[in-house]
């Protein structure tokens, strides 16, 4: 933990990482929030459209994001329970029934020959990721080499398999087939995928507004909207951010962006923050593609937290997802000693 008191403090960056860090440092520091964009917030919690274009709420679940309800429940953001924890398309293979895919219970179920060897390939799929299978080890294999490899038919890969990849990691079809075969199955673990009982309960957000206006109503933060920060100098006694023609002094620097953006601010990055941020690409929607070289490195990015006074947070530390985010800030503020 680096003891700091009373600083003088950057966050570059106003999603989800950046708004929770700014309120919850501000309570014992002087936080400056910088925002390239001309609102605070705008990536955060936002409604998510399903296949159909419906717009579905912002839903979360105690179990698969521990850390975000959480923080809900410190702010006193309500929520509420919900059944429906994916878009309709994918209603007919996981909700209504306590099976892991609650495929048998769908209203739709019908026993043809093709759905058969469905079925088969679901509860075959299920109990052999269940037991983790060391051999081969999955963290060699991609998913579609894995699956190919183990007989299941492309049919199940393409109608069962990339679907469920779908909703719970945002990445494009093909990239969700060449995605290393043990961050899938460890994905689909952390969302209670395998498990015969006790599925994660689903809430949702009441008010997708809430989480912005409940914290701003309540911090002390100098805010800087249309202000993109173009470099990040650090020296021995703290940081300098280049802001259009104006440089700006402080002791921390807390970037909340994602990772090619982070390394691209930084004047001097050291070896390690080239290293493990350089790996980081991004999709369409700008969400972090979970490659193999960048899982690799994944588990040395906290390392670089309190290194030349910059720390760095986002939902890159984690499956992309807005729970990462939270996950990734909360370490953070663990530097600082202090919590939401
Ligand atoms: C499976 C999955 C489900 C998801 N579900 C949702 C969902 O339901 N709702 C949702 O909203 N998101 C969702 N996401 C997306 C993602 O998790 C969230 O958007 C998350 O909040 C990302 O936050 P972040 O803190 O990593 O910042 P980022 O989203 O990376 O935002 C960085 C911020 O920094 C700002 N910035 C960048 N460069 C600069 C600069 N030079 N100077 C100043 N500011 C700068 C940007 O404008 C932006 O505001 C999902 C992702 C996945 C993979």
């Amino acid at each position: 933990m680096t003891l700091v008191l009373d600083s003088k403090i950057a966050i570059i960056g106003s999603s989800l990482s950046g708004l929770l860090a700014a309120y919850a440092l501000s309570k014992t520091h002087t936080v400056s929030l910088f925002e390239s964009k001309a609102t605070l917030g705008q990536n955060c919690l936002r409604q998510s459209l399903s296949e159909s274009d419906q717009v579905r709420p912002f839903i979360l679940s105690r179990d698969t994001d521990p850390h975000l309800s959480y923080v809900f429940s410190q702010l006193g953001i309500a929520t509420a329970p919900i059944r429906q924890v994916f878009p309709s398309w994918m209603q007919t293979l996981f909700t209504g029934c306590d099976l892991p895919l609650g495929h048998f219970s769908a209203p739709t179920c019908t026993f043809s020959k093709a759905s058969f060897d469905r079925y088969k390939d679901i509860l075959r799929f299920v109990f052999h990721m269940k037991r983790r299978p060391k051999k081969p080890p999955l963290s060699e294999r991609s998913v579609a080499e894995y699956l190919q490899t183990h007989g299941y038919s492309d049919m199940f890969i393409q109608d069962c398999v990339v679907p469920l990849g779908l909703c719970i990691l945002a990445a494009t079809p093909a990239e969700i087939l060449e995605m290393p075969m043990a961050h899938f199955h460890d994905a689909l673990q952390t969302h209670g995928m395998f498990r015969m009982r006790s599925r994660p309960a689903c809430r949702k957000l009441m008010n997708e507004a809430a989480l912005c206006t409940t914290i701003r109503a309540r911090w002390r933060v100098t805010c800087h909207v249309n202000t993109p920060i173009r470099r990040i100098h650090r020296d021995l006694i703290g940081v300098s951010l280049e802001a259009g023609t104006e440089k700006k002094r402080f002791d921390k620097v807390i970037i909340a962006t994602s990772a090619d953006t982070a390394l691209a601010l930084l004047e001097t990055p050291s070896d390690a923050e080239k290293e493990t941020l350089s790996v980081w690409q991004y999709g369409t929607q700008r969400y972090p593609i979970l490659t193999a070289a960048a899982l690799a490195h994944q588990p040395a990015l906290s390392n670089l937290n309190g290194q030349q006074h910059s720390f760095f947070c986002g939902s890159y530390f984690g499956l992309g997802r807005p729970e990462d985010a939270v996950r990734a800030t909360l370490a953070v503020l663990h530097h600082f000693g202090t919590r939401m």
